[in-house]
């Protein structure tokens, strides 16, 4: 492919994209197919010539789409929202263009001062602690990572790990916490780690923070706050207070990937002090240095990471900033936060359902009330029919469904359809129980 051509591709590209997100709805959320399927549609190897570019494209709709489970559709309420707009997509076709590695400040100034920047717009969107700040002479700062589980990093580490019990609302407290750690140290263990979470994956709780960071820090252990999914809402004064204690973190982190229009990949970690994690990760052959790295006014973000190489993920945010502005990043944030209140008083105005968990941000835990195998028959039907997305969690032993508003697309119109289908199966599941 020459450019005349990648330039013509390029442009069918866009209109595709454009077309698929436009007319996603026409399409059923989830796919229907088997596990390998798509083995038996492809050559068992690669082509030896070249395949010719109409093939590949039609092989899109006929091998690829067919298998896609569409979290882009205003009717998927899956998980959590997987980030999406069209500035942040542009901007990752700029990355592919550069296309650099930039692990080092002189592997490319831009990608690494980029960053540094952003992740201080962001962190000032947020009114995170000025010791989360890069500045010019900061000696905290933030980094996209690829973000992960604390449970695999503690079997990676060969670390045991206990987990906190929460309270009547799923949310850690100091209470519980303290306990424990007189029962570690008492078994002549060394607890130097603890996790809080504001915006659990099951419920979207809220730990305490502001009881579990002092306890924290009097004990000498690091305190990393997870977020993924609620830090994007602290960029909006009413949400805001549900952050205060961050300023007893260490770490910080959350993932504008899920609810910030910035598509995947961005997680965005701040550090309070930027040697302890400098100091952890330090490899340094002689083919990366370079000689402005003396100077301590360049960052090595390789030296922040387990990977050595890292896209140019910051231009991405950079676009969506820009483009939708702080107030357009809020008002994002607060129509799906109404979308999920809207849900939440149809499911309370049916004597059937209960509401499981305090909706305080875009998500809804619900269930029809009865029995466990009752709720994921429900959940199966839901399913079976594609219209619609949805995925359990588990609270106090009780099955239940999570709606979570995920689509920037989505719409009053979506929240009523969805109710609609679900009222509908449930009666027929009722009727066929009894
Ligand atoms: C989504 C989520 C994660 C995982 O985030 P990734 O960056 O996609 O690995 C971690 N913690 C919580 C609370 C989440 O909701």
């Amino acid at each position: 492919m020459d450019a005349a051509e990648f330039r013509r591709r390029g442009k069918e590209m866009v209109d595709y994209m454009a077309d698929y997100l436009e007319n996603i709805e026409q399409r059923p959320v989830y796919p229907d197919v088997e596990p390998g399927y798509l083995r038996s549609l492809i050559p068992s190897e690669a082509p030896l010539e070249p395949d010719n570019y109409d093939d590949i494209i039609k092989d899109v709709e006929r091998i690829i789409m067919p298998g896609v489970t569409h979290w882009h559709s205003p009717n998927f309420f899956a998980y959590f929202p997987s980030a999406s707009s069209y500035p942040a997509m542009l901007a990752d076709m700029l990355c592919g263009a550069i296309g650099c590695i930039g692990f080092s400040w002189a592997a490319s100034p831009a990608c690494t001062e980029l960053e540094t920047v952003m992740l201080d717009w962001l962190g000032k969107m947020l009114k995170l602690p000025e010791h989360f700040i890069a500045g010019t002479h900061g000696r905290g700062g933030g980094v996209i990572q690829a973000h992960s589980s604390v449970e695999r990093a503690s079997l990676i580490g060969g670390i045991m790990m206990r987990k906190v019990p929460t309270d009547n609302t799923y949310a850690v407290g100091g209470g519980m916490l303290k306990k424990m750690l007189e029962e570690d140290k008492a078994a002549g263990l060394i607890p130097f780690y603890f996790c809080a979470t504001l915006g659990t994956t099951p419920s979207c709780a809220f730990d305490h923070i502001t009881e579990l960071g002092p306890i924290c820090n009097e004990e000498n252990m690091w305190m990393h706050i997870d977020a993924a999914y609620a830090g994007s809402a602290f960029i909006c004064p009413e949400f805001r207070p549900l952050l205060n204690g961050v300023e007893f973190a260490d770490s910080f982190n959350f993932n504008p990937h899920k609810w910030l229009l910035v598509n995947f990949d961005c997680s965005a970690m701040w550090v309070k002090k930027r040697e302890d994690i400098i100091g952890a990760f330090k490899v340094e052959p002689l083919y990366l240095k370079h000689e402005n790295q003396e100077s301590g006014l360049v960052t090595d973000y390789r030296h922040w990471q387990i990977p050595l190489g890292r896209r140019f993920r910051s231009l991405k945010m950079w676009f969506v900033f820009r483009m939708y502005g702080l107030q357009g990043l809020q008002a994002h944030i607060r129509k799906q936060v109404a979308l999920a209140k809207e849900f939440e008083s149809l499911v309370r105005a049916d004597k059937r359902f209960e509401i499981c968990a305090e909706v305080v941000m875009g998500l809804v835990c619900f269930r029809l009330k009865g029995s466990n195998d009752l709720n994921q028959l429900l959940l199966k039907r839901i399913t079976n029919s594609r219209e619609i997305h949805l995925v359990p969690c588990q609270l106090s032993g009780l099955f239940v469904i999570r709606l979570a508003i995920c689509s920037r697309s989505t719409d009053s119109c979506h929240i009523q359809h969805a109710w609609r289908h679900i009222t509908q199966l449930s009666c027929e599941l009722l009727q066929d129980n009894h």
